[in-house]
C-alpha cells in the first residue's frame, strides 16, 4: 500500500532537462562510453535485481543515483520488489542476440529498432540506462498497463530529482544523465562542471528563445522520434499543440520552470505558458498553490513567503503587484533576481504545483478548442494555431474586426484562385490577420511564429526548426468528427466568434 501523501498522486510527467543519453549516440561515442563504463562499472547488489541469480552491472554514478531514488521510492511506499533492476549495462555482444530476437520477432529492422538498439547503438552500453520492473511484463504489447502501474506514476513524478530521464517507447527504460553530466564522451573523463542555466536572450512578445530540439532520438530517424510522451489528461494532437507552444514561449517544449524577467512590461512571467503579473493571469495560479498548500509556500519561498503572497491578494492593487514584480528584477529589468530565481525553480518542481499549472493549460486546451471547431479546423497543426493564438493573444483573441478581416481575406483569395482555400491556406490566412493586427512593434515576430506552425519550418533566433520532425505535428485531424469531411471552410458569413475575454488576456500583443 501506498504511504498517504505519496508523490505518486501526481499527474505530471518529467520532462527531459538534458539530453538523454541516446543523444547524438553515433556508434564512436557509444563505443567510448561502452569503454568507460567497463572501466567505472560496478556490481549491482542481488537486492536491486529482479532476478538475483544473474549479475549485472551498472556505471557507478548511475547506480549511486539508483541507490537514492530507490530508497526515496520505498519511504513514499513504493515496495521493495518494485522498481527493482531488469537491466543495466550490456555488452555489445548481449546486445546482438537482443537484436537478432527483435529481428526475428518484428521482421522488419525500422519496427525491431523502436524496441532494441542495434549492437553499438544502446545506451546500456553506457551503464547508464536501466530497465526497471514496474510490477507487470516489460513488454511493446503491454504499454498501457505500464503507463498505469503505480511504480511507473512515482517514476514519472520522482525519477527527474535523481537525474533520470524517461524514454518514450518503453516506460521500463530510464537514462541517467542529468544536467552536466559529460554527453559525448561518455563517463571517463572528469565531470563538467554544471552548466550555468542559460540566460535566455529575451525577444519581443515571448518570441521563442530556442533551444535545441528535443534531442531524445532513436539510433535511427524513424517515426519513433516524435517526442510524444503521453502527458496525462491530454490527447497527443493536443500534446503537440502545447509542446510546441511552450516551446515559443519558454524556449524549452513543456518548460514548467520557464522565468523571466520585466523585458515585456509584465513584471514577471512564469511556468508553461508564461503567466504573468502584468495581465493578472499569474496571480490565480499562485494564490491557488498557497491556499491549498500552505506549507509548501513557506518552505518554497522561505522568509520572503509572507509579504510575496500578501501581494498576490486581489483586494491589492495591480500598481502595487507591478512594483513587487520589479522589484525582484535586476537593473536591466529583464532577469529575475536571487534568492527569488531559486524560489521560483523550487515552485516549478513541485509536483503539486505542476498539476495546477497543467489544469490552467487544460482550460486553455479547451479554448483552443472551441475555436478550432468554430472556424472548421479539423487538423492538429489548426488546434496548435489556435493554442498559440490563445495563448499569445488571450481567450479573446477572435475579435469582431479579425473575425471580419480573416472573412474578407478568404474571400478575395477564393475568388483569386477560383477554388476554395485548403486548410492549410485558411491557417495561413488567420495567421497573417493576427499579425496584421498586434501592436505594430510585435507584429513581424508574431508573424514569424504563427507561419511556423502553418509551414511547418522556418527559422527562429538563427535556428531552423521542423515541427514535423521534431513534435510529428501533422496535418491529421485533432478530432474524430463520424461522417465528418476532413476540411470544410465555414461559409461566409457563419464563421462565429466569442465575446472578447479580456480579463483572460494572457500576452502583451
Ligand atoms: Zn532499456
Amino acid at each position: 500500500m501506498l504511504a498517504a501523501g505519496s508523490k505518486v498522486a501526481c499527474h505530471t510527467f518529467v520532462f527531459e532537462k538534458t539530453g538523454p543519453i541516446r543523444v547524438g549516440s553515433a556508434a564512436a561515442r557509444i563505443a567510448r562510453a561502452h569503454a568507460a563504463a567497463r572501466d567505472l562499472g560496478v556490481n549491482i547488489h542481488p537486492r536491486h535485481l529482479a532476478d538475483p541469480s544473474s549479475p549485472k552491472q551498472l556505471h557507478r554514478a548511475a547506480y549511486d543515483a539508483y541507490l537514492r531514488l530507490k530508497a526515496a521510492a520505498e519511504a513514499d511506499g513504493i515496495p521493495p520488489n518494485l522498481l527493482v533492476i531488469v537491466s543495466g549495462y550490456r555488452s555489445i555482444r548481449s546486445q546482438q542476440s537482443l537484436w537478432e530476437n527483435a529481428l526475428n520477432r518484428y521482421r522488419d529492422p525500422n519496427i525491431a529498432r523502436r524496441w532494441v538498439a542495434p549492437p553499438g547503438g544502446s545506451p546500456h552500453h553506457t551503464g547508464r540506462a536501466i530497465d526497471f520492473s514496474l510490477g507487470t511484463r516489460n513488454d511493446s504489447s503491454n504499454i498501457p498497463a505500464l503507463r498505469s502501474t503505480v511504480a511507473y506514476k512515482w517514476l514519472v513524478c520522482n525519477a527527474e530529482r535523481f537525474g533520470f530521464t524517461p524514454y518514450r517507447n518503453e516506460p521500463w527504460h530510464w537514462e541517467f544523465n542529468p544536467p552536466g553530466f559529460p554527453t559525448s564522451t561518455g563517463p571517463s573523463v572528469p565531470a563538467a562542471p554544471p552548466r550555468p542555466t542559460p540566460i535566455p536572450s529575451r525577444s519581443p512578445a515571448h518570441l521563442p528563445v530556442y533551444a535545441p530540439p528535443a534531442r531524445r532520438q532513436e539510433p535511427s530517424s524513424s517515426p519513433a522520434e516524435i517526442p510524444i510522451v503521453g502527458l496525462p489528461g491530454f490527447s497527443p494532437p493536443e500534446e503537440k499543440a502545447l509542446r510546441i507552444t511552450t516551446m515559443f514561449e519558454t524556449g524549452r517544449p513543456l518548460n514548467f520552470g520557464g522565468l523571466t524577467g520585466n523585458f515585456d512590461n509584465q513584471g514577471l512571467s512564469f511556468g508553461l505558458l508564461q503567466w504573468n503579473i502584468g495581465t493578472g493571469s499569474l496571480q490565480p495560479l499562485l494564490r491557488e498553490f498557497a491556499t491549498r498548500f500552505p506549507g509548501k509556500v513557506q518552505a518554497i519561498f522561505g522568509p520572503d513567503a509572507p509579504r510575496f503572497f500578501d501581494i498576490l491578494q486581489p483586494h491589492r492593487s495591480l500598481p502595487e503587484q507591478m512594483q513587487f514584480a520589479r522589484s525582484i528584477n535586476d537593473a536591466s529589468q529583464r532577469n529575475v533576481v536571487e534568492p527569488w530565481r531559486t524560489y521560483f525553480a523550487r515552485l516549478a518542481a513541485d509536483p503539486d504545483f505542476r498539476q495546477i499549472q497543467l489544469r490552467h493549460v487544460r482550460w486553455l486546451m479547451d479554448v483552443a478548442k472551441t475555436f478550432a471547431r468554430r472556424l472548421g479546423l479539423r487538423s492538429e497543426r489548426g488546434l496548435a494555431l489556435m493554442l498559440d493564438n490563445v495563448t499569445q493573444n488571450g481567450a479573446g483573441w477572435l475579435k469582431p474586426n479579425r473575425a471580419a478581416l480573416i472573412q474578407q481575406r478568404k474571400a478575395e483569395q477564393e475568388r483569386q484562385t477560383g477554388r476554395p482555400l485548403t486548410e492549410r491556406q485558411f491557417l495561413a490566412v488567420i495567421a497573417n490577420v493576427v499579425a496584421d493586427t498586434v501592436n505594430p512593434r510585435w507584429s513581424e515576430d508574431v508573424r514569424r511564429r504563427r507561419m511556423m506552425i502553418v509551414n511547418g519550418t522556418g527559422v527562429v533566433h538563427e535556428t531552423p526548426m521542423d515541427l514535423a520532425r521534431q513534435f510529428g505535428l501533422t496535418d491529421q485531424p485533432w478530432e474524430t468528427i463520424p461522417g465528418v469531411p476532413s476540411w470544410s471552410a465555414p461559409a461566409p458569413g457563419t464563421m462565429q466568434y466569442p465575446r472578447p475575454l479580456s480579463a483572460t488576456r494572457l500576452r502583451a500583443p
